[in-house]
């Protein structure tokens, strides 16, 4: 039969993840001869062979590859006949200005999981194991194409044994990059008080002794340090938060398996899904009355967030032992709003009078990457966090889109870099309010732009000039000459909820952007914003009333001034039981007074976030806050599931007035109804607002899409009851799927509105 020559081009996350491997098993076993290499944007593959066994080639690739694979796209061309005498996997040949998407860092395969519990295995005990499936990826890599020497294991030599395995294309370690074994690769190590008190197996020991005992201890892991200690030891957990520093956010916790966590917490099927999944993210749970974790540990709040170990280390250190605790806390090694640590001399200077002990080992860290945290909400999954495990992954874009840079809210930042159809939308960077994030961000975006050959042709940031990511914008475009588009935030949030949903239509939608807060087109901050509009423009429709926000920005850590603002808004006596007015002393009231009736460094606010802090206070719940949203999260946790009643808004032209409501629930709270009924009606408000909102506009204008976004959609009261009451009300409803509601998605929306407005 003649032979025919087919030259092909695979696209996607094709490097790292055991690809040239398969095209070799499936060149060899169809008889073809020929070679394959990776370049710089993707695998190449150049095969001779007869007709049937070349069709079938094409179709194992597209139907059966790898497991951690990702094809976006495969083309393919005639090519003549070479002659070729075997099937070779050939050098990277690197193409400047090409690029690839690269592999998010990946949870440990069974079959590394079963060799390292094998005593007969070489790699028995070894806290590194990897294979092609699995091991460390985005974390380690300084460059692309993804090989050795472009990542950090670049300075370990591997031993003859794992040399044979690399080198061999049948192996599962064939070209796996951070391959490593007990006799050639990275070691663990323990120190405390600058002494190196053990190591190898001796420091995993010592470790867990220390933890048994409730030290805390810092543990080098795959995208940082986290602080460890017990998470059912009270005094332990204590501890570690008085060290962290004014902090009531809650610890995230770990176990070796799901056992523990269905002890702890109620676990619906997609919540196991979610655990086990491949990323691995903490997962937010209901906690089970009865559960054993110290109170500290997510004070206030009924939900824990649990992550099962993801790495080989993880596995060792947790393995379950007599008398060994079973949920450790994993909360992220740094103190209060600083970047997690990931550098050891730097984790060493920053963590010494955090941690009791230091865990640690010599594979460097590349990129510092944090827990991603996803949670359960109308029954899909949900992104609170999007990091380790998804970022770098890129969001596909329906429609190409020129090359920007996306800068970023303020708080919860990430950065977005857009090429193509691909958003690049970063892993979580922070909130940009110290000079070490700031460092980290600005690293990142010169990391993310070597590693996918991005050089932006315009920059998009949020409309707030003193945001430090939108001061770097500023900058980088004025060094650069490259256009600068400013972006209203709620305009942002509506724009990434589309792209999000891979939205194509220029036809606007209602858009719900209901957060903490946002500079608005009028210099006022916004918040409660119900909007129309597409990528390109917005109309403001409605908007929760202004009031003044007293002390601007720090008004978010005192609920109780905020509750006395909106009473004096409406006109309200601050009457002396009222929780918020007994918070207070005589001397602030009067001060907050004069600074209400006066307008001093009280700018108006229509904030969302800030009206679920006063009613938070109102009721008595959180009168000052540590960290934003921890009112409204503890409002949210009081609310009866059971209760249907609801308050009035007020609503004239396009101002909704909360007036009418705080008078009914003070009607409430007087008449001595329990908390739980006056948050739920607190919350039930809002949704029946929400409702009768779009249902207006649907009247007036034919729009039946709605699109929610911004961080109040993360409370999941508000959130179920709000779809489900539009979705029963015929209403399409755009929610976040692949990326945050919260500004954790500020970078893409800020993307696809400078991109449509420079397209035109
Ligand atoms: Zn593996
Ligand atoms: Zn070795
Ligand atoms: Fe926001």
């Amino acid at each position: 039969m003649e032979l025919v020559g087919l030259k092909i081009w695979v696209g996607g996350i094709v490097q790292g993840v055991g690809f040239r491997p398969f095209v070799y098993s499936q060149a060899t076993r169809l008889q073809l001869t020929g070679w394959v290499r990776n370049t710089s944007s993707g695998v190449e593959i150049e095969i001779n062979g007869n007709p049937t066994q070349v069709e079938e080639f094409m179709k194992a690739l597209s139907n059966n590859p790898p497991p951690l694979a990702r094809i976006d796209s495969i083309e393919s061309q005639a090519c003549p006949v070479n002659g070729y005498l075997s099937f070779d996997i050939i050098a990277s040949q690197p193409n400047p200005g090409d690029f690839l998407p690269i592999s998010p860092d990946m949870t440990i395969c069974e079959d590394c999981q079963r060799e390292l519990f094998d005593p007969s295995d070489r790699r028995y005990r070894y806290p590194f194991i990897n294979c092609t499936n699995c091991g460390p990826r985005f974390t380690i890599i300084q460059d692309i194409p993804y090989d050795r020497p472009k990542t950090t294991m670049s300075a370990f030599k591997m031993c003859a044994n794992c040399e044979r395995e690399y080198q061999d294309p049948l192996d599962r370690r064939f070209h796996a990059q951070p391959t490593a074994c007990p006799e050639c690769g990275p070691q663990l190590w323990f120190e405390a008080n600058g002494q190196r008190l053990a190591e190898k197996e001796a420091a995993l020991a010592t470790a867990r002794d220390w933890l048994k005992r409730g030290k805390i201890l810092a543990i080098k892991g795959l995208g940082g340090y986290h602080l460890a200690c017990d998470a059912t030891n009270t005094g332990a957990v204590a501890e570690l938060r008085i060290r962290k520093r004014r902090n009531d956010k809650a610890f995230a916790l770990m176990t070796f398996d799901l056992s523990s966590v269905e002890r702890e917490c109620f676990l619906s099927p997609l919540e196991r899904e979610a655990l086990l999944s491949r990323p691995r993210p903490i997962v937010l749970l209901e906690r089970r009355p009865g559960s054993m974790v110290a109170a500290e540990v997510a004070p206030n709040q009924h939900t824990l967030g649990f992550m099962l170990a993801y790495t080989p280390l993880h596995l060792l250190l947790m393995e379950p032992a007599p008398g060994f605790p079973e949920i450790l806390v994993m909360t992220s090694g740094n103190q209060s709003e600083e970047p997690i640590a990931y550098q050891d001399e730097d984790a060493r200077q920053r963590l010494v009078g955090l941690a009791d002990g230091f865990l640690m080992h010599n594979r460097p860290i590349f990129m510092r990457v944090d827990d991603s945290v996803v949670r359960v909400m109308h029954n899909k999954l949900y992104y609170l966090r999007r990091s380790r495990g998804y970022a770098p992954d890129p969001i596909h874009l329906k429609k190409e889109v020129p090359s920007i840079l996306a800068a970023g809210a303020e708080l919860k930042n990430t950065f977005c870099l857009t090429r193509q159809n691909y958003a690049f939308l970063s892993h979580h960077i922070g909130d940009l309010e110290n000079f070490e994030t700031l460092q980290s961000y600005e690293e990142g975006i010169a990391h993310f732009e070597r590693l996918f050959r991005i050089h932006p042709e315009a920059i998009a940031c949020d409309l707030h000039p003193n945001y430090l990511s939108t001061r770097y914008a500023q900058n980088r475009a004025e060094q650069e000459h490259l256009n600068v588009y400013a972006i209203q935030h709620h305009h942002a949030h509506l724009a990434a909820c589309l792209a999000d949903n891979n939205w194509v239509s220029a036809e606007p939608v209602i858009g719900l952007s209901f957060d903490g807060t946002g500079l608005g087109s009028d210099n006022a901050i916004w918040g409660g914003e119900v909007l129309l509009g597409n990528y390109k423009s917005y109309q403001r429709i409605y908007h929760l009333a202004y009031v003044p926000l007293p002390g601007g920005d720090a008004a978010v850590h005192k609920p109780a001034r905020m509750a006395l603002a909106h009473l004096w808004q409406a006109g309200l006596d601050w009457e002396i039981d009222l929780p918020p007015v007994e918070a207070l002393c005589a001397d602030e009231r009067t001060a907050l007074r004069t600074q209400l009736e006066h307008r001093l460094n009280a700018p108006d606010t229509s904030s969302m976030g800030r009206f679920f802090d006063a009613a938070s206070a109102l009721l008595g719940v959180r009168e000052k806050a540590n960290y934003e949203g921890q009112a409204a999260i503890e409002l949210e946790a009081a609310a009866s599931p059971d209760e249907l009643s609801a308050y009035e808004f007020g609503i004239e032209n396009d101002i909704i007035d909360p007036g009418p409501l705080w008078v009914s629930m003070l009607h409430d709270w007087r008449a001595g109804l329990p908390l739980p009924v006056l948050s739920a009606r607190f919350h039930n408000s809002l949704v029946n607002l929400v409702v009768q909102l779009c249902q207006t506009i649907r009247q007036q204008q034919g729009i039946d899409t709605v699109a929610l976004s911004g961080g109040v959609w993360q409370n999941r009261y508000l959130y179920e009851r709000s779809v489900k009451g539009l979705q029963k009300d015929g209403f399409k409803v755009l929610v976040h799927r692949r990326t945050p509601p919260n500004d954790g998605c500020i970078a893409l929306g800020q993307a696809l509105v400078a991109a449509t407005t420079m397209v035109g």
